[in-house]
């Protein structure tokens, strides 16, 4: 609602006063008969002031200076002149009939962009701006909780770095100009060298009302399947191990399974940094049953790994023999369940070769584990009333992956541990929204609402419902696939949405050759600093977060709404209005007629509904207005059902011709490049608690740094001194594929022979491509997933010649982004206060023109930005681990320095160290 504060005539021109609107101090100045609104509250020096600051011009732009420490402000943005990652929020305020009206804060339900977890968050937006976030305490995802990232996603909202306006060329354009511009070109193309010349490679993180136009627009309009997406180095093995498993993809269980288990095994997954919030939640469900025990397998031990009553720390890439020696000691012990077997499942018998070559000793030899602890594990499984297994990419990512999922799916079936509370396989979807694109199947290998692109009647059920002659049959280009094409020439132009490949797939210098290489390249995008958009032809602004409408589905089937709650900066469309637009125009020119007449995306979710009728999936009780009304709902949710299914196969029938799960002879495939004597090291990659993929958007917030500030290789101590590198020195870090500088961590969470990069860092934070320059495209052969979990590497000691370390305002960011390819080794983080802080290297001192550069840039000085804290555990209060060593207990170290006590990521952290 509306507020009228004063008269216009109560303000004297170019000064303000201060109004309280809502809870809110508000700013409200007045420049000839116009106003403008800010948060009264200055950030630097934390006083309700800038009511009382000088209006004036500052290069062009209108700004009040604060008047305690001086930083000017924005009276159209918020931005702080000085330092352009602080801003004020910025209040809607105008003149009626004499007097000068604000609009309050709103406060608005929505969900968290990052993970799959998937949780609600309250946004409270004033104008223009999102202010703060909080936890949905209504969201059965979190009750309320958010981890270190959802709790500063407000912060992440940079406006300095977002596209306001489409560009062709680096030029700007019209929003007409430029979709005229690609239709012309990708019409063009696909009359020339036919429909499958173009291909669409768009991403989890979309909303699931965008998946569907792509979708549409690709398979329906286009006549290709060539349309693919991040997921597909994330989730596509889970999705094929349910398939051959179970039938469809559909993850049988739900959160509540958590406190339903008796036992929880979590493979291939450090829960406690990707999927905080659950992980929280397994603890708490420990704190209350004594009797859950929790298996972690994994090579390293991980804070989730060291939380384990037992920890299987296998060789990398030997979980199906692992699984495969679990159910030989399952069977020899005699602790199958018969009668399940009997009832629902299928194929077992073929299975007997396997179980009998994998036997403990065997599985031990290859895994490099104790017999004891494989045997161990397999009792527990089978004997425990409730198996819940939780499992992430370290099953996904390999070319075994698919394997690796159907073979911890058989321990299930064999056990009879599905169908029923706490028990059942249940994938940990690392994207917020990869469910949702795989239910409208907007994938190269999928169809709408779980249909198969190679079942005839399937793909004329689709054909009818777009009003399309026919869908195509053969099965598109997968996410490297795709690039290859690219790089060969067989794929011509693509249009890329959301995701920031240039960074994120393997082998990134291949893939950056082939964006090189390509006729066209479209980039829809939120931020104009994401790698890709080097390569865009036609650059377009996308709405992100916060700024649009639109459902996503989480690990457990629950769709939630996503909700705008301020408007898209400049002229930013929301993606599934620019590939609407695009598909309109895009036809004229083919000289088709689809239904690509969208006006909102709840027009959108329906037709979507409707492919779903008489599916598995069926959500046709659901509606945004239902949604709206009875809040996220899991599905299958049919017309009519009252509400969705928390868990599935209870009733022991599987959605197979049979009607039966079946058992997958999951043979064992050794990782596409072991370690040799050219490259003796096994690279693992994965993810950071505090980052967040390529972080175009965690990488803003200084906060979120503090954990893990710079890139960094993990070796195990023994191996490191035995390369000469101590804790902290630089090597070079080569593969087959490209090669890299950065410091070294000696870890004892390391395996003998192992090394670990976290997956996030590029070419914005250090110098070269990133982690991806070491990592291989070899894919799984069934989910085409590639292997970013294993690649041979030979770690060097790098001899620096010449060293420094900078810091400076933020504002340097963009100068010095580009300058960071210029050393052999460059790290590019941010302080807690903001500060830009640069620590470079090279073999050799650099030429003077660089120098100088640099001494314009940050004057003469040198800085140390190491803390005498140690690292940051603790990003929220930013307590380090030399603090946290002085206490013998959590409590104490909560009363005295607060860690843990806000968003709670650090707690599994603090506790495996106050043990240890
Ligand atoms: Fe977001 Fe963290 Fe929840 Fe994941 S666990 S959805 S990142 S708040």
């Amino acid at each position: 609602m509306t507020l009228r504060v004063c008269r216009l005539e109560d303000i004297v021109p170019d000064t303000g006063v201060c109004a309280l609107v809502g809870d809110q101090q508000v700013a409200i100045f007045r420049v000839e008969e116009r106003v403008y609104a800010l948060g009264n509250r200055d950030p630097f020096s934390d006083a309700n002031v800038l009511s009382r600051g000088i209006v004036g011009d500052l290069s062009g732009e209108l700004v009040v200076a604060s008047p305690v420490y001086k930083q000017h402000f924005s009276l159209l943005t918020g931005i702080c002149a000085e330092d352009s990652a602080v801003r004020v929020p910025v209040f809607a305020a105008r003149v009626e009939e004499g007097f000068v009206l604000v609009e309050p804060p709103v406060e608005v339900a929505t969900t968290c962009c990052y993970c799959g977890v998937g949780c609600g968050m309250l946004v409270s937006a004033a104008g223009n701006t999102v202010t703060s976030v909080r936890g949905d305490p209504a969201h059965p995802a979190n009750f309320g909780r958010l981890c270190t990232k959802g709790t500063t996603l407000h912060l992440s909202m940079d406006p300095v770095s977002r596209l306001t306006y489409p560009q062709i060329r680096g030029n700007r354009a019209s929003w007409d100009e430029a979709l005229e511009h690609a239709a012309e070109r990708f019409a063009s193309c696909i009359e020339q060298h036919g429909p499958d010349s173009v291909a669409f490679y768009i991403s989890g993180q979309l909303l699931t009302e965008d998946y569907y136009v792509f979708n549409k627009l690709a398979k329906g309009l286009v006549g290709t399947n060539n349309i693919d997406t991040n997921s597909r180095l994330c989730m596509s093995s889970a999705v094929a191990g349910y398939k051959l498993s179970l039938g469809v993809d559909a993850p049988p269980c739900c959160y509540e399974d958590i406190e339903a288990a008796e036992l929880i095994v979590i493979a291939g997954s450090n829960t406690a940094f990707a999927h905080p919030i659950l992980f929280r939640r397994i603890e708490d469900a420990r704190a209350a049953n004594p009797q859950l025990k929790l298996i972690v397998v994994d090579p390293r031990a991980t804070v989730t790994a060291r939380a384990a009553d037992l920890h299987l720390a296998l060789k990398p890439g030997t979980d199906v023999p692992l699984f495969n020696a679990m159910l030989h000691v399952i069977a020899r012990d005699g602790l199958l369940s018969a009668e399940y077997l009997r009832a629902h499942t299928e194929g077992f018998e073929a299975l007997e070769p396997l179980l009998a070559y994998w036997t403990p000793e065997r599985a031990a030899a290859v895994c490099e584990l104790p017999v004891e602890q494989i045997v161990e594990a397999a009792r527990a499984f089978a004997k425990a009333r409730s198996a819940l297994s939780l499992y992430c990419q370290g099953l996904n990512q390999s070319v075994n992956g698919t394997y690796k999922n159907c073979a911890l799916i058989n321990l299930h079936l064999a056990t009879g541990q599905i169908g029923r509370a706490g028990a059942g396989p249940f994938s940990l979807t690392g994207q917020p929204n990869a469910m949702g694109g795989r239910e409208v199947g907007g994938m190269a290998n999928l169809l709408s609402a779980h249909r198969e692109l190679a079942n005839a009647s399937d793909r004329a059920e689709m054909a009818r419902f777009w009003g399309v002659p026919s869908v195509p049959e053969k099965a598109g280009k997968t996410a490297v696939e795709l690039f290859q094409a690219l790089d060969t020439g067989e794929v011509k132009m693509v249009w890329i949405a959301c995701t920031n490949p240039a960074q994120s797939m393997p082998d990134a210098n291949a893939v950056r050759r082939a964006l090189g290489r390509a006729e066209f390249v479209v980039v829809q995008e939120a931020y104009a600093d994401a790698e890709t958009c080097e390569y865009a032809d036609v650059l377009l602004p996308a709405a992100s977060w916060a700024e649009k409408e639109g459902t996503v589905t989480n690990s457990e089937r629950r769709i939630s709404r996503v909700r705008a709650a301020v408007p898209p900066p400049g002229e930013a469309r929301p993606d599934w209005a620019i590939a609407a637009d695009f598909a309109r125009r895009l036809q004229r020119r083919l000289g088709k007629a689809i239904a690509f007449g969208y006006q909102s995306a709840a027009e959108i979710f329906a037709e979507h509904v409707e492919t779903t009728r008489g599916r598995d999936l069926d959500i046709t009780g659901l509606s945004y207005a239902s949604l709206e009304r009875d809040g996220p709902q899991q599905w299958p949710y049919p017309q009519g059902a009252g509400s969705g299914r928390a868990r599935l196969y209870g009733d022991g029938v599987f959605p197979t011709p049979s009607g039966r799960a079946r058992f997958v002879a999951t043979e064992y495939v050794e990782p596409a490049e072991p370690a040799d004597a050219e490259f003796p090291l096994r690279l693992t990659t994965g993810r950071l608690r505090d980052q967040w993929h390529s972080m175009t958007r965690t990488g803003r917030v200084a906060q979120l740094f503090s954990h893990s500030p710079e890139p960094e290789i993990a070796l195990h101590p023994l191996d490191a001194a035995q390369l000469g590198l101590d804790d902290g020195a630089l090597a070079r870090i080569a593969s087959r594929r490209g090669q890299t500088v950065m410091k070294v961590r000696a870890s004892p969470e390391m395996r003998r022979g192992d090394a670990f990069v976290a997956m996030h860092w590029g070419g914005r934070f250090m110098s070269g491509p990133g982690s991806n320059a070491l990592t291989l495209g070899a894919v799984d052969p069934f989910s085409k997933q590639p292997e970013l979990k294993h690649a041979a590497v030979r770690v060097e000691p790098f001899v620096a010649g010449w060293r420094r370390m900078l810091s400076g305002p933020a504002q340097l960011r963009g100068a010095v982004t580009p300058l960071l390819q210029r050393f052999d080794y460059a790290a590019l983080s941010l302080a807690r206060d903001g500060t830009l802080c640069l620590e470079l290297a090279a073999a050799e001192a650099p030429g003077a023109q660089v120098l100088a550069l640099l001494d314009d840039l940050f004057g003469t000085s040198v800085e140390s930005r190491t803390a005498d804290r140690g690292r940051t555990i603790c990003s929220c209060f930013g307590v380090g681990e030399t603090q946290i060593a002085a206490f013998k207990t959590l409590r104490e170290l909560q009363a005295k320095l607060k860690c843990g006590t806000n968003c709670g990521s650090c707690l599994p952290e603090l506790r495996s160290r106050i043990a240890a």
